[in-house]
């Protein structure tokens, strides 16, 4: 009742105003003002892109449609939160809140129930995401591997869960006989759409030896180097990724939706594997001078690949969509190592604050400089981008700067205390059980995020 007056109340202020904005919206409460909203709002989350090695890459003309959002958009380094852990990280991003109120914690966590480590699950999470704010204003959402999003939140569109994409891509199921589908139910919004999600999908499998070569520098001696590239993951992080795009090029289309979101791991992981051959001498221990060569190239072509998958997301997206392209942590290759197998050294020490912002669009002021932005920041931005209230209880703020003037005009910000209806819940502190948990233990471990 109350959202057919409110939508009543704007269909009425618009006209009286003769605003042009295409309105469709209403707010998720009566005491906030209403504003017309941009049509739409992408982002693109890339785990762990550092701020100073995409710029110097797009100024080298490596990360070209990179360097055209920041050019033709508003950039700055979005500062990560300690513990540079991306589940905690993306689910601040998407909640606008500290891990105090969001309540996940890190990769794993301790289930009392089965006396071992499961990873931690949405279940967990105490406040609401910013897709589910939307999906209650009746923004139409879609949200593609978001990490920490198994099982799936019910919302005004799809959700397909990182869980989902992880196993589809790398065909777990095949390595669990005894399992049967029906947890992938649980993995996606709405249930049941796991099966068209699987045949969009991109195996690890059919990566073929031409695109590992294409991340390594050529030798005489390539099956070996192969052999080592593919066990180092790259082979399930490229087709992790390009499972990604694939289900935005199906999904964009099919289910066109007024926020859609997809995010994409493989920059984070290859540089863990890889980034202390681009700078050896940052390395504590002894690398082979022919490992150097071959496998020094590897993370800026990750980037260089990680900003092609930009380019084809921006292609599926509207013009006049707003598009935010967002990194939960920078990286950096000299901080304290953990060892791993020998050679391998890995973990979120090398993680750093700088992660990335751009954001461009109608309303977006073109080649600003945002300064102090915060991964916390992201959600009320998209909120009064959307022309929707902030909530005070919110840890960030809206990046006005970032916003024209006339768009300010238009939709001012306008606050509430909270979208947390009678307070946010304690949250359920026992993960949910997938069939694909020790992978991911695995994956995590291989990482050297877990000993
Ligand atoms: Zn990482």
């Amino acid at each position: 009742m109350r959202r057919t007056i409110t939508i009543l109340a704007v269909v009425l202020a618009v006209i009286a105003a003769g605003v042009v904005f295409h309105v469709r919206r209403s707010a998720p409460s009566g005491d906030v003002r209403i504003t017309a909203a941009p049509s739409k709002i992408v982002i693109v989350g890339i785990d762990g892109l550092d701020w100073s090695r995409v710029n110097r890459l797009a100024d080298e003309g490596r990360m070209p449609n990179l360097a055209r959002m920041r050019s033709e958009g508003a950039s700055g380094i979005l500062h990560s939160i300690r513990p540079f852990v991306s589940p905690t990280i993306w689910t601040s991003i998407a909640t606008g809140k500290t891990e105090e109120k969001h309540g996940i914690s890190g990769f794993l966590v301790n289930a009392a129930s089965r006396g071992d480590a499961s990873p931690t699950t949405s279940n967990m999470r105490k406040v609401k995401a910013v897709w589910q704010i939307l999906s209650a204003a009746e923004w139409s959402v879609g949200v593609i591997g978001w990490l920490v999003t198994y099982p799936a939140d019910a919302v005004n569109g799809y959700l397909i869960s990182s869980h989902v994409t992880l196993a589809l891509s790398a065909k777990l199921e095949l390595r669990a006989p005894n399992q049967t589908d029906e947890w992938l139910n649980d993995g996606v919004y709405p249930s049941g759409l796991w099966s068209e999600v699987a045949d969009n999908v991109y195996h690890e499998e059919d990566v073929g030896d031409s695109i590992i070569q294409s991340f390594i520098a050529t030798s005489p001696d390539r099956a070996m180097k192969e052999e080592k590239i593919r066990t180092s993951g790259l082979a399930r992080f490229y087709a992790s990724d390009m499972t990604s795009l694939t289900l935005a090029r199906h999904f964009f289309k099919t289910q066109p939706a007024d926020f859609s979101a997809v995010y994409f791991r493989g920059s984070d992981m290859t540089s863990h594997f890889f980034w202390r051959f681009m700078e050896p001498e940052s390395w504590k221990r002894e690398l082979s001078a022919e490992a150097v060569e071959t496998f020094s190239p590897v993370v800026e072509r990750y980037y260089a690949l990680a900003d092609s998958l930009l380019g084809e997301v921006l292609e599926l997206v509207d013009s006049d969509a707003i598009v935010l392209l967002i990194s939960d942590h920078g990286f950096a290759g000299h901080r304290g190592y953990r060892g791993f197998e020998g050679d391998v050294a890995v973990g979120v020490e090398m993680h750093r604050e700088d992660g990335i912002l751009f954001v461009n669009g109608p309303g977006i002021k073109r080649g600003e400089r945002i300064k102090g932005a915060s991964v916390l920041d992201v959600t009320p931005t998209v909120l009064a981008l959307a022309g929707l209230p902030v909530a005070r209880d919110m840890d960030g703020r809206p990046l006005t700067e970032a916003m024209s003037g006339v768009f300010l005009e238009r939709h001012p910000v306008v606050y509430i205390d909270s979208y947390e209806v009678g307070g946010a819940p304690d949250g359920d502190l026992t993960p949910v059980e997938s069939p694909i948990d020790d992978e991911i233990k695995e994956m995590l471990r291989s990482l050297g995020y877990i000993d």
